[in-house]
């Protein structure tokens, strides 16, 4: 049976399972059509990418803004393939944009052996191909997107991590700060650039307001989904 293309969190925002629910994408619509993409999973999502949005009925002409979360190759890997079909540049923090733009991972914390034998390996499996980045974000900016994308600025995982809180549908896509893989959790630690520091930007996400957590790893939750993230960053010693 075909994997479903694509999960609708409100009407206008769907999650886009690109490899399974471990990796997701976004789409946001606006009211007159335009749309907005949120991540492009690994190298070979792109044109899954681009067939989930067929599915909703949209297409390449149809995309005016392509956002990033983070500079990881689970994020931006399929990126140059969408932006060459769209013919659009894309959106990422100014902190993670010349990651972006040279088709690298920023630097993983070194305090984990993990990190220290990539790194050691010359970071293979590390980099993609680069993305055009049209535009830098800054924390608090809020984008013109289908009533209003706000950019929270939450580094650690990388230098330039953010979540973008769509207001208007209530849909917090959270980035890699929290997966939600087989329950709530961290991300990866040897994967971030500073760990200590994703587990203390993580809070701003149980301090926002909204009813859907869309995750960039894992599925989503629609049942009181502040209340699940402030319940696990309360067991954690941060
Ligand atoms: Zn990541």
């Amino acid at each position: 049976m075909a994997k479903q293309a694509t999960v609708e969190l409100a009407p206008g925002v769907w999650r886009i399972p690109l490899l399974g629910d471990f990796v997701n994408g976004f789409i946001l619509r606006d009211d007159d059509g335009q749309v907005t993409l949120v991540d492009m999973g690994v190298k070979k999502s792109g044109p899954k990418v681009m067939a989930a949005l067929a599915s909703v009925g949209s297409g390449p002409s149809d995309v005016t803004r392509l956002l990033l979360t983070h500079a990881h190759p689970d994020h931006a890997g399929g990126a140059a393939h969408v932006a060459a079909v769209t013919g659009r540049d894309f959106a990422i923090h100014e902190d993670d944009a010349s990651y972006a733009e040279a088709g690298q991972s920023p630097p993983r914390d070194q305090s984990f052996l993990m990190a220290r034998l990539m790194a050691r390996l010359g970071g293979s499996g590390n980099d993609y191909a680069a993305v055009t980045v049209g535009e830098r974000l800054t924390d608090g900016q809020v984008l013109d997107v289908a009533g209003g994308l706000e950019v929270v600025h939450t580094p650690g995982h990388s230098p330039g991590h953010v979540a973008y809180l769509h207001r208007s549908s209530g849909v917090l896509i959270t980035g890699d700060s929290i997966f939600n893989v087989r329950g709530v959790r961290w991300p990866v630690r040897s994967f971030c650039t500073d760990f200590r520091l994703t587990q203390k930007t993580a809070h701003r996400l149980a301090e926002l307001d909204y009813t859907t957590a869309a995750f960039t790893h894992g599925p989503h939750i629609a049942d009181e989904p502040r209340e699940a993230i402030r319940r696990f960053l309360a067991r954690q010693k941060v």
